[in-house]
């Protein structure tokens, strides 16, 4: 029965993992991620039930699309796989089982979901773009008042704990009002210290800094190698020119996601 609980779990998964790659094609463009039919970006045909199946369709049509035959980029493929992955690494780590299903894990299973939309757009927008959208801040920032609404009603204690975390949300939101027009460099930095608070309540602050220390040494090993090639082809950049175009929330992002799921294994092994 379970196998069968986590292949709908890996389905569902992968669902979510063709919405994503739509997703972080159509935001930064502005375009309507619910009412548009998807389309194919080469040959703008319209694509019908046949070609949405995550994975199967990719694997039927030979990697290309039906109408115009124009290879589709694997990335699709992949970001479907690997979300659905994600999605029965999660259910298994949260302890979804057939026997002991009850609402409480449905529910928590559903934030993981939310929080995993959250987490993948974003680090996937700034990945292609090197952006930071304003539209999933705010969507973390709705999803974690919902979260934090329903720890409140399950564990009243934590309140205050709460309420500090929607005081920083505050004032990052008026001091981007407030510097928003003069300084516009600084809306990657505001979009950073966002995410930063939205990851901190869905996991705790201890992850998020064991997944910023991942960051750092990530960063410091890209430099180092990033130099190294430099040095051979004797242009050498300076350590702010090349951090300058790193993609920052997608780093930031999967160091996240490394040490939850570190961390919930952890815990699992040691009970
Ligand atoms: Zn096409």
């Amino acid at each position: 029965m379970n196998i069968f609980l986590y292949t709908i779990i890996f389905i569902i998964g992968s669902l979510f993992g063709s919405f994503f790659t739509l997703a972080v094609y159509r935001i930064p463009k502005k375009q309507d991620i619910i009412h548009t039919h998807s389309y194919c970006p080469n040959c703008n045909h319209k694509l019908g039930i046949l070609d949405l199946f995550p994975i199967i369709s990719y694997i039927f049509l030979g990697g290309k699309c039906r109408y115009c035959k124009e290879k589709i980029r694997p990335r699709y493929f992949i970001l479907e796989i690997l979300s659905g992955t994600l999605f029965v690494i999660f259910a298994f780590l949260l302890g979804i089982r057939f026997e002991t299903l009850s609402l409480i894990k449905i529910i928590d299973f559903s934030f993981i979901a939310l929080y995993l939309t959250f987490i993948i757009l974003i680090a996937g927008i700034d990945k292609e773009n090197r952006k930071i959208e304003k539209g999933v801040s705010i969507y973390g920032i709705i999803i974690s008042i919902m979260y934090m609404t329903y720890l409140c009603i399950v564990d009243q204690f934590s309140i205050y704990r709460y309420v500090i975390y929607l005081v920083f949300y505050i004032i990052i939101l008026v001091l981007d009002t407030i510097t928003l027009k003069r300084f516009a460099k600084n809306s990657y930095l505001i979009g950073l210290l966002l995410m930063i608070i939205t990851m901190v309540i869905f996991t705790n602050e201890l992850i998020v800094i064991l997944g910023i220390i991942l960051t750092f040494l990530g960063i410091a090993i890209y430099l180092l190698i990033t130099k190294l090639k430099a040095l051979r082809k004797k242009q050498v950049k300076s350590d702010a020119q090349i951090t300058k175009k790193m993609s920052m929330a997608f780093y930031l992002g999967a160091s996240n996601i490394i040490i939850l799921i570190y961390v919930l294994v952890d815990t699992i092994i040691f009970n």
